[in-house]
């Protein structure tokens, strides 16, 4: 038997996580235990590569995580594999926005606590299939960077949940694209998010643009890498026009970036 490949994954906390090993004769599938799921690797080239996320709030320090190799003559061979997490220093941000968004009336509160169930059994949902094959790319052309990504907030004196994406430099009207191929699960307006559109990428990623002024797309429609959601806009809890950026990877909060850091396949 070849021998495997051991290395100490590492990745900060917010931080897309690239696994790969080396391809061998003999190995037909590669599959890695991420947080309840089972997340197949793809074969690329010489390499099996899978995509995870570490969570913004992931405890900094040694964790584990379990690979299975499967072989062509019906072996399998488990391997723990260690995985460190760094600290991330993340700023807090005061931020001031419109009081309705802060003191919920009743029925908001109602429809922010639907809403909030709504998305999370969407993150819940494992699809299979893997709907992209090209590196992943910015929602907003020719953006190089994004702002706030994992920011402890506290609006109008009180405080909230991290800031789970980044915010891209976008006016009112700026044509918002697709990161990647993908399905499009949600496109509605929400109470905080404002007009949102989120696409499911397969094996657990999850792209969600929010903020915008226009929908350009509706649900179950398959949407491909470059095409365009929507436009910007300052629609929801904001305090301004702008892009905002989100990843769910795995159940993970990741800051997007680091999808494209990774070159995510
Ligand atoms: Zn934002």
């Amino acid at each position: 038997m070849l021998s495997l490949l051991f290395s100490a994954w590492v990745a900060g906390q917010g931080q897309a996580l690239q696994m790969s090993y080396p391809a061998e004769p003999s190995l037909t599938g590669v599959a890695v235990r991420w947080s309840g799921n089972s997340v197949p690797f793809t074969l690329r080239g010489d390499r099996w590569l899978a995509t995870v996320g570490i969570d913004l709030d992931s405890r900094p320090g040694d964790h584990a995580v379990d690979v299975t190799f499967a072989y062509e003559d019906g072996r399998s061979r488990l391997v723990r594999e260690p995985v460190l997490v760094r600290a991330e220093e993340y700023p807090t941000t005061e931020l001031q926005v419109e009081e309705r968004y802060v003191e919920l009336s009743p029925e908001d509160q109602a429809r922010a606590d639907r809403e909030a169930a709504e998305t999370s059994a969407i993150y819940d949902t494992f699809t299979p299939e893997l709907y992209w094959s090209d590196a992943f790319d910015v929602p907003v052309r020719g953006a190089k960077d994004g702002r706030n990504f994992g920011h402890r907030r506290v609006f109008n004196g009180q405080p909230r949940a991290p800031h789970s994406g980044a915010d891209l430099r976008a006016t009112t009207g700026t044509p918002i694209y697709a990161a990647n191929r993908g399905r499009i699960v949600l496109a509605k307006e929400l109470f905080f998010s404002g007009n949102a559109v989120y696409i499911d990428h397969g094996h657990g990623l999850y792209t969600t643009y929010l903020h915008l002024s226009k929908i350009d797309v509706a649900v179950g429609q398959m949407v491909e890498r470059g095409e365009q959601l929507g436009l910007a806009g300052a629609t929801g809890r904001v305090t301004g026009a702008h892009l905002h950026w989100g990843v769910r990877l795995v159940d993970a909060r990741v800051d997007p970036f680091s999808l494209i850091r990774v070159g995510a396949q």
